[in-house]
């Protein structure tokens, strides 16, 4: 019988984080681009925590697999792509998570449309931790001030932090900004205590990122194979096969 390689991920992140001394990391499935009978081949396998990018693509998959399997256990919804602000009160309620609130408006957007019945929705400061001028995330001297407004909502449960470094071909060279973000999403615990969670590293750098202090690492290529199309991953990967 062949290992799925949900087995092999599973086993290289424990090792990682023993190597390093650190607790396991969540899996974090990055299904964008994926059909939902591939989203269903892992849940099968107890594969719980699923992120997509597009609030679009998330809504039809969501429908679609809450329609073919009805009744088995409710997976968590990520939104680990960029919000518009425009699109917050439909991922307020498609999402367990949003990972990518990096700004003010999209906080009061998204508490405001949030379903009480649902509980709060839980939510990670994106930061920019290499201060590149074209990507998203809050700047790193504004996460303070972003997590005090998050926590304010009593409709947003603030869990911490993500964080999207600049490629590499060389994964170890992205270390020096895993270690600023772990150093952020510490001062960050010591202000409020149900912070919990630093996603960081994908699948060419999750061994890195864990070493510096992962707590959820987002996964795609790794666990589904090279997406065909949209995203180009410029890192190696972490797992390459059998
Ligand atoms: C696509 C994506 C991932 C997964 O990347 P892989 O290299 O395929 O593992 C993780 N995080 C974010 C934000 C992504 O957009």
């Amino acid at each position: 019988m062949k290992t799925h390689p949900l087995d092999h991920i599973s086993r290289l992140l424990d090792n990682a984080a023993s190597a390093a001394g650190r607790p396991s990391p969540r899996l974090l499935a990055v299904s964008k681009t994926q059909p939902a009978d591939a989203v269903a081949g892992l849940a099968a396998l107890g594969q719980r925590a699923f992120g997509e990018n597009y609030v679009q693509e998330a809504a039809a998959k969501i429908a679609e697999l809450a329609q073919a399997e009805p009744g088995t256990p409710a997976l968590e919804w990520h939104l680990i792509g960029h919000l518009q602000s425009n699109k917050a009160r439909e991922a307020a309620a498609l999402f367990d998570w949003v990972q990518t609130v990096d700004r003010t408006k999209l906080v009061a957007a998204l508490a405001r449309h949030r379903d009480p019945a649902r509980g709060p929705l839980n939510v990670l400061v994106q930061v920019n931790i290499d201060d590149e001028a074209s990507k998203h995330g809050c700047r790193p001297e504004d996460v303070e001030g972003l997590a005090a407004t998050i926590a304010r909502e009593p409709m947003l449960r603030l869990r911490g932090l993500m964080v999207i470094p600049i490629p590499h071909d060389d994964p170890e060279l992205g270390r020096p900004a895993f270690r600023r973000s772990r150093a952020l999403f510490d001062a960050m615990r010591a202000r409020y205590p149900q912070v919990d969670t630093l996603s960081m590293g994908m699948s060419g750098d999750a061994a890195i990122a864990i070493s510096e202090g992962a707590t959820m690492v987002r996964i795609g290529t790794a666990l589904f194979g090279a997406r065909a199309r949209r995203e180009e991953t410029q890192a190696p990967p972490f797992y390459t096969g059998r």
